[in-house]
């Protein structure tokens, strides 16, 4: 009676790994050719997102795509460091801690100030919003969603662009960050 053991071995991810060597080359280049010209960055983002967030992925699919990314150099070493660093930083422009990790082009928002409009102005239309913060005039359905500022958090004062009303400095803010000072996580064992 044959054991399952017995059974031959997946070999998904080598099987893969060969099939696009060799005289394979230019027909994979040519298939991830007209992959990219047939979708939308935004569908392949989210594709890519999804499948990352999908917890059957393979662990072997993950490390292929994460190694042939930086094979072909698109993923760089920097994303490695960035996931090892464990130390908590101090935002010099929105001024909440972050690790290197969740940092991305979303992650520090400042919302605009709108001025105050004093009780019984009359309301012109289009209805618009001034705000005190950088002088733009928003339109009302606009101001909810548009920010004064949306990028990545920041250790460096140079990034910021201070003003008195939404973006001060530490000093300004009595905060306890200061410029290129780090707070490190206590290493409990
Ligand atoms: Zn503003
Ligand atoms: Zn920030
Ligand atoms: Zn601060």
């Amino acid at each position: 009676m044959q054991s399952v053991a017995a059974r031959p071995i997946s070999q998904r991810g080598m099987a893969k790994a060969i099939s696009f060597t060799g005289g394979n080359r230019s027909e994979a280049m040519a298939i991830l050719k007209y992959y990219l010209t047939n979708t939308t960055p935004q569908e392949f983002y989210a594709a890519v997102t999804t499948a990352l967030s999908n917890r059957m992925i393979l662990s072997t699919d993950v490390e292929n795509f994460l190694s042939g990314l930086e094979g072909i150099g698109v993923a760089t070493s920097s994303a490695h460091t960035a996931v090892r660093d464990n130390v908590l930083r101090h935002c010099l422009r929105c001024h909440q801690p972050y690790m290197e990790r969740d940092n991305g082009p979303r992650s520090c928002i400042i919302p605009h100030i709108a001025h105050t409009i004093p009780a019984g102005t009359e309301v012109v239309q289009p209805p618009t919003v001034g705000v005190a913060c950088c002088g733009a005039a928003l339109s009302m359905s606009v101001a909810p969603i548009s920010v004064h500022f949306m990028g990545r958090h920041t250790t460096s004062v140079e990034n910021v662009e201070y003003n008195p009303i939404n973006v001060k400095t530490c000093a300004e803010r009595n905060c306890a960050g200061i410029p290129g000072n780090v707070v490190v996580f206590a290493e409990r064992t």
